[in-house]
């Protein structure tokens, strides 16, 4: 047997039968580290974001990544390196991009929840832009930079209603879910927030939805945003930036989503078209730039034969990797170490006690107790989602950097879960 092949995946490869990220082979950490383990490629999140700034040479843009995807320190640490700015979502968020070394002015702030302590901490603190997703936030930001004597920047997201041909969960584009502004009310917002004495209007964002596979509807949601650009400087409204917000896809079971550079110049051929070429532009990327550079490891406990169906019961589970639990998600798991022998179809599932705690069905594995597994494209919306669920203590982070390894979060144990808790008395 060949090892399997891994698309998608750069520098995460096998070397003859055995599995390495970058120079690291991945049983010797699984063996030091313990499993689960989630494993990133420095290298990886670099070659992800160079695919966008190739896409932008000679532009004006500021790339934000979108760190709900991965939030973990070492990680934030990695893009703002290399000149990131960051798209967040909670004042938590914030206070996150602040200790990994991160420069205030480059975050904008989403969301449709933001507290006036947020909004606050985030004046103090000199953010970028604050993306409102509502006429009503308008009027309370307003307030809340009123009484510290500023001004907030702001943007609007306004809701293109495209369809992004995504799962409903990730869909955020469309009329009818909580995001954004609806088209229609676009203008009326941008006269109230420009009467606003506490709101400085700096910009326009729109963001359709996640694992987007295909171009049309960047291509149909940027010509929307344009059309409202257009409605709005003519209303006398200057805009400084346009966002396009994130979402582009990765390959996790044969998708084929169009490179970052290759759908830029599609996008950066229409914005010269129409003659927005030289506008200061801003992109929001998250699982696009993490997505394919992680993996979780882990280890083969039981093996439970069954008339319908076989299991294959692993150490690592839903509370370590919600996505299939949440959202059918299917990632692709190899072996660490591939070797000839005869497959078996399993459902790979962890040890919660739910029946939705699966982390692949029906794969054909060549298994035994104590054998390592990599589940791939665990990048994102992985340990940023992860859970404590039935006491499980979240599991641990290494970076890989060629051939250097840093542990970028230690394990939890059984008393770092319960350590906010406190006995009544
Ligand atoms: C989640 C999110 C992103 C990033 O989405 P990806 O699919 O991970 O690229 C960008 N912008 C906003 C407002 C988001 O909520």
């Amino acid at each position: 047997m060949t090892a399997p092949k891994l698309p998608g995946h750069p520098h995460i490869a096998y070397q003859g039968d055995e599995l390495f990220i970058e120079n690291v082979r991945l049983s010797d950490l699984a063996r030091q580290y313990g499993t689960p383990l989630f494993v990133y490629s420095k290298a990886a999140m670099l070659s992800a974001l160079a695919a966008y700034q190739r896409g932008f040479a000679g532009r004006k843009v500021q790339i934000c990544y979108a760190m709900k995807a991965n939030s973990s320190l070492g990680v934030l640490q990695v893009f703002a390196q290399a000149g990131c700015g960051f798209d967040i979502v909670s004042g938590g968020e914030l206070e996150r991009v602040l200790a990994a070394g991160g420069e205030a002015k480059r975050v904008i702030f989403s969301g449709v929840g933001k507290t006036r302590a947020e909004m606050r901490r985030a004046l103090e603190a000199g953010i970028g832009c604050f993306n409102v997703e509502s006429e009503a936030e308008l009027e309370v930001l307003n307030d809340v930079a009123l009484a510290m004597h500023q001004r907030a920047p702001v943007s609007i997201r306004v809701n293109p209603n495209v369809d992004p041909k995504t799962h409903p969960y990730i869909s955020t584009g469309l009329k009818g879910n909580k995001f954004g502004i609806a088209h229609e009310r676009t203008l009326a917002t941008y006269q109230r927030a420009a009467s606003l004495p506490g709101l400085q209007v700096v910009g326009i964002d729109c963001h359709i939805g996640s694992q987007i596979t295909q171009e049309e509807p960047y291509l149909d949601a940027m010509d929307r945003v344009l059309d409202l650009v257009e409605t709005i400087e003519a209303a006398g409204i200057p805009l400084h930036h346009i966002d396009f917000g994130g979402g582009l896809g990765i390959d996790y079971n044969d998708d084929t989503p169009p490179a970052a550079d290759a759908l830029w110049a599609k996008l950066l051929a229409k914005l010269d078209a129409r003659g927005f070429g030289g506008r200061q532009l801003m992109i929001e990327p998250g699982r696009s730039l993490v997505g394919n550079a992680g993996v979780c490891l882990t280890e083969v406990m039981y093996l439970k034969p069954g008339e319908q169906k076989n299991f294959c019961i692993v150490d690592a589970a839903m509370n370590d990797l919600p996505r299939p639990a949440m959202y059918q998600a299917f990632h692709r798991i190899v072996p660490l170490t591939s070797r000839p022998a005869t497959s078996t179809l399993y459902d790979v599932v962890g040890p919660i006690c739910e029946s939705g705690d699966w982390i692949g069905r029906d794969r054909s594995l060549a298994v035994a107790p104590g054998d390592l597994l990599a589940v791939l494209s665990a990048g994102a919306y992985c340990m940023s989602m992860a859970s404590n669920y039935n006491t499980r203590g979240r599991a641990a982070e290494v970076l890989i950097d060629m051939n250097q390894v840093h542990l970028i979060r230690v394990r939890e144990n059984p008393a770092d879960t319960f350590s906010h808790e406190r006995l009544p008395t």
